[in-house]
């Protein structure tokens, strides 16, 4: 199959198979079988995402076996240890069913923390040799501003908030659309997620911190993420 005429499969099939995801506008997947000579029929899977007016056009991801990828369930865990002073620890369990395209299933387990809301986001890099302190900013491989989970103006590593309670806990899922742990440009194995001090204000505070880290404060606990065999 030509590329010309994988981009006239994407056009058809996206326009008629397109999926709601919150108020982040239709998150096009699709899986479908090409005809490959000499090999028969070949799984082709394509990820869209819908242009954000003034920032980025259309975006697709077009993953065609017989290349090589791998398409088999994947999991990853995270342990969190708290920073400097900060006692907080836990673990945060990535799972995907369907890489590279599916989504995310996520599932935290903190103690240790204040009560109230703190920001959680993935960091693009996983460097620990100086803690939580120097992993770099959110993870965003598309060059979009900071946001909310659900916004379609967002970091990858934009995960929003959790709210622990007066026992210094707290236990969250969540489903998210854009993580990958087979998903080249937006694989998140080898960073780390990291839980701040403050809330995150999703974009929305009005500063200039607002929409690069939604003024979430310095990080309580970090970790990186690393394949479960
Ligand atoms: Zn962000």
């Amino acid at each position: 199959m030509s590329y010309r005429q994988v981009l006239v499969l994407c056009s058809v099939l996206l326009t008629t198979h397109r999926v709601q995801s919150g108020a982040m506008q239709a998150i096009g997947v699709q899986n479908a079988l090409y005809e490959v000579p000499g090999l028969g029929n070949r799984p082709l899977f394509i990820k869209m995402y819908p242009a954000v007016e003034n920032y980025q056009s259309d975006l697709y991801e077009v993953y065609a076996e017989p290349y090589n990828y791998d398409l088999r369930a994947a999991s990853a865990v995270a342990i969190l240890q708290g920073e400097g002073e900060s006692p907080a620890k836990g673990e945060v369990v990535f799972f995907q069913r369907h890489p590279p395209t599916g989504p995310i299933l996520i599932q935290g387990n903190l103690t240790d923390l204040p009560p109230g809301k703190h920001g959680v986001h993935i960091h693009h890099s996983g460097d620990m040799r100086q803690g939580c302190e120097k992993l770099g900013p959110h993870f965003n491989p598309y060059l979009l501003q900071h946001g909310g989970p659900t916004d379609p103006l967002r970091h990858v590593g934009d995960l929003g908030n959790v709210e622990v309670g007066e026992d210094g806990t707290v236990e969250f899922t969540r489903v998210d659309p854009l993580l990958s742990l087979g998903g080249r440009s937006r694989g998140i194995v080898g960073r780390a997620i990291v839980i701040s001090a403050n809330p995150d204000d999703l974009g929305r505070g009005g500063t200039a911190e607002s929409l690069v880290n939604g003024d979430s404060g310095k990080p309580l606990a970090c970790g990186v993420i690393a394949y479960i065999k």
